[in-house]
């Protein structure tokens, strides 16, 4: 949604039911606002792998390291299958942490993957659409031989992608700021310019903030219900904006994987909470 439509969209607050002493507020600074909010975010820019990538490197696609990941479902070292409807999940992404430091897992995990039910069937899938991604942690120091040989008999819908890293440093978007935060900005910069600066990036990417296509969504953690922490996003157009359509036409990510009409999954977890409580945010275009 562009700035003007959201300000327009805004409902205005309530009108004071009592008269109360006007309140002295501190004026926001905006510089200082912005330095406690940056965050680091890694992009992870698909590249289509020219030949068979190893199950050891960060990647999105091929085989998976399967030393773990087998865990959540009671077949470590096994391909995972869905807990809801025990068909083989569909492998999409792996980052091991050597490769982005700055990735939140749980004490003695290195490496977090994603896989996704595709069973349109299954119980768990999100809003309608016909998957459900499940999030793995794991210590890739486990021996990792046999589990390779177990699963190298299962098939993948996602085209196998070495991973370019790109580390940014973001803001978030000013669609969360607060009324007096907002403000403070619309003084100092004109609407594009906030736009432009108060905006998180689109694209795969671990860390930052998330890039939502619709309203933004922040869940709560489902045990302590406090608001949980972005993780990733896995996008299924790569393409950073501007985009025009009649410039670029769309061509499939690298990764070929589609989400609903071009759509993005967003990750949060509870740190909290931790080790395993992630929820799935899903939008579409
Ligand atoms: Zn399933
Ligand atoms: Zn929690």
């Amino acid at each position: 949604m562009a700035l003007f439509d959201w300000l327009k969209s805004k409902p205005d607050p309530d009108p004071p039911v009592v008269a109360q002493a006007p309140k002295v507020v501190a004026p926001v600074d905006i510089a200082a606002l912005g330095k406690r909010l940056r965050l680091p975010a890694t992009l992870l820019v698909p590249c289509k792998a020219t030949g068979p990538l190893p199950a050891s490197e960060s990647k999105f696609g091929g085989e998976p390291w399967l030393g773990l990941a087998g865990d959540e479902t009671g077949t470590a070292g096994r391909w995972p299958h869905c807990p809801a409807c025990q068909v083989p999940l569909t492998f999409v992404l792996q980052v091991f942490q050597r490769d982005v430091p700055t990735l939140p897992l749980p004490p003695d995990c290195d490496l977090l993957q994603v896989f996704l039910c595709e069973e349109s069937e299954c119980p768990n899938v999100l809003m309608g659409q016909s998957f459900a991604f499940y999030v793995f942690c794991a210590a890739s120091g486990v021996d990792s031989a046999d589990a390779q040989e177990a699963g190298s008999e299962e098939g993948g819908s996602v085209t196998e992608c070495a991973l370019r890293l790109q580390t940014e440093s973001e803001l978030p978007s000013y669609q969360d700021l607060g009324t007096a935060e907002l403000a403070a900005l619309e003084a100092e910069l004109d609407d594009a310019a906030i736009d432009a600066q108060w905006r998180p990036r689109e694209g795969s990417k671990v860390g930052g903030y998330p890039a939502f296509i619709q309203d933004n969504e922040h869940p709560a953690c489902n045990q302590c219900r406090q608001p949980m922490q972005f993780l990733l996003q896995i996008c299924s157009d790569e393409r950073q904006p501007p985009r025009s359509a009649d410039v670029a036409p769309f061509e499939f990510a690298p990764h070929e994987l589609m989400l609903g009409d071009l759509g993005t999954a967003y990750f949060f977890a509870c740190h909290a909470c931790a080790p395993q409580v992630v929820d799935t945010v899903f939008q579409t275009g």
